[in-house]
């Protein structure tokens, strides 16, 4: 029997639940469908830590929020959109504790803030540093209150099905059985998340393989700002787990080889004891932007001031002075954490670490309705750019933003639904048809293929390291472009053991890689074309930020040979470009 819905959603992380709630919401009678990878709660929402920004407290203000996600954006960010973002986003977080999140208090009651990296003013509410756990937990457990929201749990989504100009479903593979099967529906949200995995060093799940950015890119909507890949300065080194940047709200420093606050030496402001009250109230350098800090260590480990180690060079993260019931209290996880995966108590020893890819401010170009240029398709989360983040994104906006364009595209894709008859199932099986032989042919029963997942895979995120990392330049960017194309090729030329049905993750992984190939191509081109200095997008070549040339977003267009780049104007409302300062006010 044919699967058909009003609303469909690839995702079952944060922004895939807000969309569905607020779809459910929106009209009793709408039948909405969430496809999803893995169980729900699997989604990399549920890995987040620090927390989410939202203007909560007196000394805040609407106008303060604005500005800091502007310029923490190197002013690529629209304008429109991040002011819609911030006024939206005290609404979402106390709808979310009405939902059943728990956030953290001050002893009187109110709602705790906790200070963040880029922002001026301390506004990133928190559930302890579980934040996206609990996030996410009140998110699905709402979403099981609607009976019109169905679920197709670890059903992995290959192809988008567009006919007459418009998205009207979706082919999957249901893991458990093997069945590839299309699911109709009137309109369709993307909320895939994002595809750090593109990188050897990331603390993204093995999830975020960017499958949504390049199920967008392949039916030919453009991927928005590919170039800017966000650096968390603060990862463990060897796995890349995340150490929140709410270990350095709380006041956490962090000290080259000789134990000196080095960040002191690149303009982020001035070290204050850690032991005044004000610390780090008063901003300290230690909560710059996260594009700056991880500059600032290959700067550091440039002049020979890093610590060796067997994953690279490191820095100490020190939070010694904290005090065991502040650490227990306020960021348990970090203790847990540096316990597991680096063998040592932050209580009593620095925690090693280095920067490490986290997020990609780039991804489907959408309005700021969450549509995209094919009718019916709608994206927003990590997988989407509205933008909000443009050049780089500050630490606890992006829970929201999942929230805040979750929720709106939910509702426009209702509309849609509401708007637009039937879908042409018979039109649309045939492509399915199509998309089941295609895998079958090329993983299943192909037999000659020499290439290997991992061999791919591992050269794919050497290149991208080597050539479209925190510093970029011309020649090697240029040698990252031709690696990846090699490596597309080759890939048809790949191979699998597995031809069982019965949740083959090779051959899923053989398409997440497929995938990947078509982001990181989207990533790679758009930087070499790029030639200026902007947030994460860092050219030695070309140091400097180019306002007249470059105050555009760039959108990568799939072609049959290398991809097409664009550029759309940047939307300047109220807040003219200035340069980015940061350190005390
Ligand atoms: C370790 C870590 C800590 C973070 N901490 C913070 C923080 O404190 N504050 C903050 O603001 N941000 C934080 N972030 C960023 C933030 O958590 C993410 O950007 C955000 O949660 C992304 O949500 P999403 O709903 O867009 O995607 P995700 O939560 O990643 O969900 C993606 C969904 O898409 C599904 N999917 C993907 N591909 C397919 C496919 N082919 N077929 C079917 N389904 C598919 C998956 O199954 C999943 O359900 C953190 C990120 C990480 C990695």
């Amino acid at each position: 029997m044919a699967h058909v819905h009003d609303v469909l959603i690839v995702g079952g992380g944060g922004a895939g639940l807000r969309a569905a709630i607020a779809a459910a919401e929106t009209d009793p009678k709408l039948d909405i469908a969430i496809v999803s990878k893995v169980y729900p709660m699997r989604s990399h929402t549920v890995a987040a830590e620090g927390g989410a920004a939202a203007v909560i407290k007196e000394n805040d203000s609407i106008e303060e929020h604005i500005k800091d996600t502007i310029s923490g954006a190197d002013w690529l960010a629209d304008q429109d959109a991040v002011e819609l973002f911030v006024k939206a986003a005290p609404s979402e977080l106390i709808q979310l504790e009405h939902w059943g999140c728990p956030w953290s208090r001050e002893p009187d009651g109110h709602v705790a803030v906790r200070p963040f990296g880029g922002m001026r003013i301390e506004r990133t509410w928190f559930a302890a540093d579980k934040t996206g756990f609990h996030l996410l937990h009140a998110l699905f457990q709402t979403s099981l209150k609607y009976e019109s929201v169905k679920r197709y749990d670890e059903w992995f989504v290959t192809k988008l099905l567009v006919e007459d100009g418009r998205c009207q479903g979706i082919v999957a593979i249901e893991m458990q059985t093997g069945l590839m099967q299309p699911i109709f529906a009137k309109s369709v949200i993307l909320a895939s998340g994002g595809g750090g995995r593109i990188f050897p060093f990331t603390t993204n799940g093995a999830i975020k393989t960017g499958d949504g950015m390049a199920l967008a890119y392949q039916a030919g909507v453009a991927l928005k700002d590919m170039e800017f890949v966000q650096y968390h300065p603060t990862g463990l080194p060897g796995t890349g787990i995340l150490i929140t940047e709410a270990a350095r709200g709380e006041g956490g420093i962090l000290v080259n080889k000789n134990g000196y606050r080095y960040l002191q030496d690149y303009a982020l402001g001035k070290p204050l004891d850690v032991n005044d009250p004000r610390h780090p109230q008063l901003r300290t350098m230690e909560l710059g932007p996260r594009d700056k800090l991880s500059q600032c260590f290959m700067k550091e480990r440039d002049k020979g001031n890093t610590i060796p180690g067997p994953y690279g060079d490191v820095v100490h993260l020190d939070i010694r002075h904290l005090g065991e019931k502040k650490i227990d209290k306020k960021i348990p996880f970090v203790r847990e954490l540096s316990k597991n995966y680096a063998g040592i108590d932050p209580v009593y020893e620095p925690i090693p670490v280095r920067p490490v890819v986290h997020y990609m401010m780039g991804g489907v170009h959408t309005d700021i309705d969450a549509a995209t240029s094919l009718a019916g398709l709608y994206a927003a989360g990590e997988c989407a750019c509205v933008s909000i983040n443009g050049a780089n994104r500050l630490g606890s906006n992006s829970l929201v933003e999942i929230l805040v364009f979750g929720a709106r595209a939910g509702r426009h894709a209702a509309a849609f639904a509401k708007e637009h008859g039937q879908v042409n199932t018979t039109a649309l099986a045939a492509q399915a048809k199509d998309e089941q032989d295609r895998i079958r042919k090329n993983f299943l029963t192909k037999m000659d293929g020499k290439e290997r997942i991992s061999t791919i895979r591992t050269e794919m995120n050497s290149t991208m390291e080597t050539g479209a990392g925190i510093y970029r330049q011309e020649g090697p960017l240029q040698d990252t472009c031709k690696k990846i194309a090699e490596l597309k090729d080759r890939f048809k030329n790949l191979t699998i053991d597995d031809r069982s049905n019965c949740f083959n993750t090779e051959l899923t992984t053989a398409l997440e890689l497929e995938n990947m190939l078509g982001i990181a191509e989207a990533v790679a081109h758009s930087a070499v074309n790029r030639k200026e200095s902007r947030g994460s997008h860092q050219r030695s070549d070309y140091p400097k930020r180019d306002d007249e040339k470059f105050l555009t977003h760039s959108l990568a267009y799939r072609t049959s040979d290398a991809p097409r780049i664009e550029y759309k104007d940047v939307v300047i409302t109220n807040w003219p470009p200035a340069e980015r300062t940061y350190g005390e006010k």
